[in-house]
């Protein structure tokens, strides 16, 4: 049998140094637990970075990609396929506004569509840069790179072909100046994901509509990590009552197959022409499949109610905890941090892995939590009942 020590040695000797060796080596995973390749058991907090909505191997999950792999695995954008139009029309149908989809593979590819539909757009209106937030994520190739706002990961890698100009997250007045008629996009996160959950003063996503729309600069949300019933609602933005005219989406959106969507909302919708983007892979009918059965899952088993319901017992019971270590909790629904006193999180992590939780160390004093949508009270309350011990245990 491979341990996870010797895993993690062979993962040391072969794969380049960009992640460091992650903690443990996982074999397997049912529900919201996972086991590790020693057969250790954890509850699984983190769902693959908000990803595996509907937990590990679920039954609509498995079926939907295991009957569409014996199908057809593939065509290429030579050829269109029935999963890939039920998909685009279902996400169109949730979003209830005209629009256009492009599917690709991953959040940052989404990213991608969305930065050339915004230079597309700018030149044709004669509009030249781009505007962004400090300490927002967009991914990791260029175009999404040279949008993202945290200098440690970007700063290296430029210069860059884009004109983007950041400004602080949640303080609509900058945004206002920031935003002339020479800007072509806005790159926004309804809550800034990687950044540590960090929601912005209410009203904000509403503002920058309006400013975007005053001075006819596209609005692109980035729903990456916030779509697909994360906050409690299918889109992040639904609940600010607006509609932004470029919307990206992947991560829960399949479940854990990779896929990541690109939808532009009227005029934004119709800025790419014949030839103008493609994708080998993208909106493959596997990762298609996928995304329809979570949609499905999502609708037919009420789990918007379950992320309110369940993470508002999360929250308030991670709220409710009295320790030093512990400042408070931020985020919405199943999305959320619990924030530190100290830069302890590596710590908290480590040992929560200990006592059988996965959690993640966002930034220093910041623990996210963004577990499976199906994740049950009882769980959460498993976790809550262990938290102070965890807390005192990390704070050394
Ligand atoms: C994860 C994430 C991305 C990048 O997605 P990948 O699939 O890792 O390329 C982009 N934007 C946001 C908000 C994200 O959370």
């Amino acid at each position: 049998m491979t341990t996870n020590d010797e895993l993690r040695g062979r993962f040391e000797a072969a794969f380049m140094r960009n992640y460091g060796v992650p903690p443990v080596a996982i074999a397997r995973g049912e529900g919201c637990s996972v086991w590790d390749v020693d057969g250790r058991r954890y509850l699984d907090l983190i769902g693959g970075i908000a990803v595996t909505s509907l937990g590990h191997s679920h039954p609509a999950l498995v079926e939907a990609v295991s009957r569409q792999v014996a199908t057809l695995a593939h065509t290429s954008n030579l050829y269109l396929h029935e999963p890939e139009v039920l998909l685009a029309e279902k996400l169109l149908a949730l979003l209830g506004e005209p629009a256009r989809v492009f599917l690709s593979n991953s959040g940052t590819e989404a990213n991608e569509a969305a930065v050339k539909i915004a230079i597309k757009y700018g030149k044709t209106h004669g509009r030249g840069y781009m505007v962004a937030t400090e300490n927002g994520f967009h991914g990791r190739t260029l175009g999404a790179l040279s949008l993202t706002g945290k200098p440690a990961i970007r700063d290296q890698f430029g210069p860059f072909p884009l004109d983007v100009r950041f400004v602080p997250y949640g303080d609509a007045d900058a945004l206002k100046s920031a935003v002339t008629e020479d800007c072509a996009a806005v790159f926004l996160e309804p809550t800034q994901g990687e950044a540590g959950v960090i929601p912005p003063p209410d009203g904000y996503f509403r503002t920058a509509r309006e400013i975007c729309s005053s001075a006819g600069a596209l609005l692109v949300a980035d729903e990456i990590q916030s779509a697909i019933g994360r906050t409690g609602h299918w889109f992040a933005h639904q609940a600010e009552g607006v509609v932004p005219d470029v919307l990206t989406l992947a991560k829960g959106l399949g479940g854990g197959m990779p896929i990541g969507a690109c939808i532009g909302f009227g005029e934004a919708g119709e800025v790419f022409a014949k030839g103008d983007h493609g994708s080998t892979f993208g909106g493959n009918p596997v990762s298609c499949a996928a995304a329809l059965a979570v949609l499905d899952t999502i609708e037919r088993d009420g789990l918007l109610g379950n992320v309110v319901t369940v993470g508002a017992l999360l929250s308030e019971g991670i709220a409710a905890v009295r320790h030093p270590l512990l400042k408070g909790v931020r985020g919405r629904g199943l999305w959320l941090a619990a924030v530190l006193t100290a830069p302890k999180s590596a710590q908290v992590q480590a040992v929560a892995q200990e006592a059988g939780f996965l959690v993640n160390a966002l930034q220093p004093d910041a623990v996210r939590l963004a577990p499976p949508l199906v994740i049950t009270e009882s769980d959460v309350q498993t976790f809550l009942d262990a938290l102070p011990g965890i807390l005192e245990a990390a704070d050394v």
